[in-house]
């Protein structure tokens, strides 16, 4: 498959308070953001040109930011007009939208204090995945062995940079073996996770979720638990130890980029989505283009 190399796309990028063409947003080899993991990123979705909870992104961007000790200079009003901006200007309407923001190069050392904190914000073509019945086969999912941090060693609040290393090497073990994403367990090796989006468990009609207290409660998973409010289904959020998933009817994961994505097995754990999945996939995909 050969897919167009991000660098070499065309539109333009929104660069530090500026719209620029896209292959002049740069920066130079020797930042702080890519030496010492200073940098902070969001993942969004527009649909038919609306960004879905735009504000609540933006508001989690510049909380990410603080969690690593530095402040976005821009208001959550600032970037949501700057993100419209973006996708105005390059003219397609169902995108993914990709702000970061990162420490730049007046310091090169642990400590950066008076580094310059820049932003960007992108956009790019990521067409959600329309065919139900494919969806509702469910993908299948491996174990990882990285563990979720303590929030005691991380700042696990923080949609940081950093935190996605343990990810991609997760989610590349996970691929190399034919599955589709990983599931983390949390430091306690409690069921956490996948690498890019939270997991929710069903059985007689009741959705179960992990307690997110040591990784991103997501835009998804909040949406998802008042959605399921509305249908009266009841979600309870707890911990779940691996072995318990054995008792488990249905599985999906959610997040922006996976939007409602069923689930047919977790290493040993086979599941088969049924009435709740589909429930959670119909009301996220009408919820997301409602506006
Ligand atoms: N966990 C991780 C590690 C993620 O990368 C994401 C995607 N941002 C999520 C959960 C889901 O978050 P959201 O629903 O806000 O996209």
């Amino acid at each position: 498959m050969s897919v167009l190399p991000f660098d070499k796309r065309d539109g333009v990028i929104w660069l530090d308070g500026k719209l620029v063409p896209w292959a002049d947003a740069t920066l130079h080899v020797l930042s702080h953001g890519l030496h010492y993991g200073s940098a902070v990123f969001e993942g969004e979705r527009a649909y038919d040109g609306v960004i879905f909870k735009s504000a609540e992104h933006a508001a989690r961007f510049r909380t990410s930011a603080e969690l690593l000790d530095f402040e976005i200079p821009y208001s959550v009003e600032d970037l949501m007009a700057a993100k419209d901006a973006v996708i105005r200007h390059n003219g397609i309407k169902d995108v993914y939208v990709r702000p970061i923001a990162w420490r730049g190069s007046e310091m090169m050392a642990v400590a950066a204090q008076n580094a310059t904190v820049h932003v960007a914000i992108a956009t790019w073509e990521w067409p959600s995945m329309f065919d139900v019945a494919q969806k509702m086969r469910g993908i299948r999912i491996d174990i990882a062995e990285f563990r979720r941090p303590d929030p005691q060693t991380a700042p696990v609040y923080s949609k940081a940079a950093g935190l996605y290393m343990i990810c991609t090497v997760s989610k590349h073990k996970a691929e190399r073996k034919g599955y589709a994403d990983a599931l983390m367990l949390d430091w306690q090796g409690r069921v956490a996770e996948c690498t890019g989006a939270n997991v929710f468990f069903g059985k007689d009609g009741t959705l179960h979720t992990p307690i997110a207290d040591c990784f991103l409660n997501g835009i998804t998973r909040k949406t998802v638990i008042e959605l399921a409010g509305r249908r009266g289904i009841p979600v309870a959020e707890r911990r779940i130890m691996p072995d318990e998933l054995a008792s488990f009817d249905e599985c999906f994961i959610c997040g922006t980029g996976a939007e409602v994505t069923p689930v047919s097995e977790i290493g040993p754990y086979r599941f088969t989505p049924a009435d709740l999945s589909r429930a959670m996939l119909d009301d996220y995909a009408a919820a997301v283009r409602a506006h």
